[in-house]
């Protein structure tokens, strides 16, 4: 397609909290010209999107395609617990299946409006070209953009975690202790292998590296993963104190250095690089993120269900971080709903400890650090629509409940939208979604397949299951103590 001319459209105006008519002229996948309306375009074909608010696509900062197939598997976990219970929740997938979960989390992004995601997927027992190359093929059926930053770790949660094997009677300690992850030259060559056979950075796909979390990863394994990224110019991303008990861990094991900083030491944070959660950063934390040029994908959904915290984000702003907002994947949080991560992201801002009126996000800034924001931790110049941007556009149906009446357009967005009113999603100027349905893909028989794998997956992960629910309790003694030695630690050093 040449030139499309969107008419009689609303378009987003956060800032002035308003959405006025606009044209939009959209060209070789970009936004060409914001028109005033009614103006004449020749040679373009026109789009009729009355009782229409245009929005730019939100982007997703942090996910985890092989949730798709997980959610709703677990209820009162935390963050240990739902490591304690990963082998089984992830486990046992075939090619089929990596594709299909990816799918699953894609396709529930785009019909709520989001058109890119940093996922970071896990394959056991390492990343595989094959299983990388699936992933991004569901991400380009569905028409998404995504960074596919494969999660990867060389120790497992029980090595990683101080005292944790230990902690465990028998016969969990034997099993536990003889659990082991690959190879770190193993997994570092498989993501190389996956970098010079990638295929997908025309569609918007790119190939990421994600060490999944600081303790996770021998100093030479995340010196391996930095090369790498290097060699590839790779975006990173790392979950860093997302909960207390791997803060308690770090300062059990880095000699008093923070998460943050050991990972900086081993030469991983720069502008490449973003934290996810980052609830229990510090302030020389925050400052030594925003010195390096990092980000920070704040996603208070899944910190709230998994009793982690929240996130210090007007601290991280204020420092100079780059901060964008995700879901986390459907195994924590459980759904792929950037509006209601805006909600939540909001909201959490009032329950800032010591915060004024002044810290609390407004809806304008919420909207930003949803797309700009995300965006940028992508590598995205994206998330305004304003010439020269890429085509992303959400198209919200006015006529829609959560829009009767229009107030105030960037306040309805973040407290009011849930995604319902999502009605078309074109990315890169080209229909992803119409009429609410999905054209890359038949979503009826993505439904039955999921129900397949997930029957299936039930029988295989079995006998696994019945071991980290009975190893479970331990997992969670051992990490709770561990982080209220820590939070009271703190709270001595806060007291002096
Ligand atoms: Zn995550």
């Amino acid at each position: 397609m040449s030139k499309l001319l969107v008419v009689n459209a609303r378009v987003l105006a956060p800032d002035a909290h308003s959405a006025p008519h606009a044209d939009l002229l959209v060209e070789k996948g970009r936004i060409a010209a914001v028109l005033p309306p009614g103006t004449a375009v020749a040679d373009a074909q026109t789009h009729d999107a009355a009782h229409r608010l245009v929005i730019p696509g939100l982007v997703n900062g942090h996910t985890h395609g092989h949730g798709g197939l997980a959610k709703g598997s677990g209820d009162k976990w935390d963050l240990a617990l739902l490591l304690a219970h990963a082998p089984w929740i992830s486990g046992g997938r075939t090619l089929e299946d990596k594709r299909l979960s990816t799918a699953l989390t894609a396709v529930e992004m785009l019909k709520k409006g989001c058109t890119a995601a940093f996922d970071l997927p896990f394959e056991f027992p390492a990343p595989t070209v094959e299983g990388l190359d699936a992933m991004a093929e569901a991400y380009a059926a569905v028409g998404l953009r995504a960074v596919v930053a494969p999660m990867v770790a060389d120790l497992t949660f029980f090595q990683a975690t101080p005292g944790l094997i230990e902690a465990l009677p028998e016969p969990h300690r034997s099993r536990a202790a003889a659990m082991k992850a690959a190879e770190a030259g193993t997994i570092l060559d498989a993501i190389e292998a996956a970098a010079k056979a990638w295929r997908h950075d025309a569609k918007g796909i790119t190939l990421g590296c994600a060490p999944t979390i600081p303790l996770h990863g021998t100093d030479e394994f995340l010196k391996g993963c930095r090369a790498l990224a290097e060699k590839f110019g790779m975006k990173m991303q790392t979950h860093v104190g997302e909960s207390r008990y791997q803060s308690a861990g770090g300062a059990v094991r880095y000699g008093g250095a923070t998460l943050l900083e050991h990972m900086d030491r081993m030469g991983v944070v720069g502008p490449w690089f973003s934290v996810a959660h980052g609830v229990w950063l510090t302030q020389s934390d925050l400052d030594l993120l925003a010195r390096r040029g990092g980000g920070l994908s704040h996603n208070p959904g899944a910190n709230m269900r998994l009793a982690s915290g929240i996130a210090p984000v007007r601290a991280a702003i204020r420092a100079g971080v780059t901060v964008g907002i995700g879901t986390d994947g459907s195994s924590s949080s459980d759904n792929q709903n950037m509006f209601e991560a805006m909600r939540l992201a909001a909201f959490a801002s009032r329950l800032w400890e010591d915060a004024e009126d002044d810290d609390w996000l407004g809806t304008a800034e919420t909207v930003r650090l949803a797309t700009a924001g995300s965006a940028k931790l992508l590598g995205l110049d994206a998330g305004t629509i304003e010439p020269g941007k890429p085509a992303d556009l959400v198209f919200l149906d006015l006529q829609h409940v959560n829009w009767a009446p229009l107030n105030d357009a960037a306040n309805q967005l973040v407290w009011t939208e849930d995604g319902s009113a999502v009605r078309e999603v074109m990315i890169a100027g080209d229909w992803k979604l119409r009429e609410g349905k999905v054209l890359g893909l038949d979503e009826a028989k993505l439904a039955r397949d999921a129900q397949n794998a997930a029957d299936r997956l039930r029988g295989v992960n079995a006998e696994v299951r019945a071991w980290c629910e009975a190893v479970a309790p331990h997992v969670a003694c051992h990490c709770r103590a561990l982080a209220k030695g820590w939070t009271r630690s703190r709270r001595l050093l806060k007291a002096e």
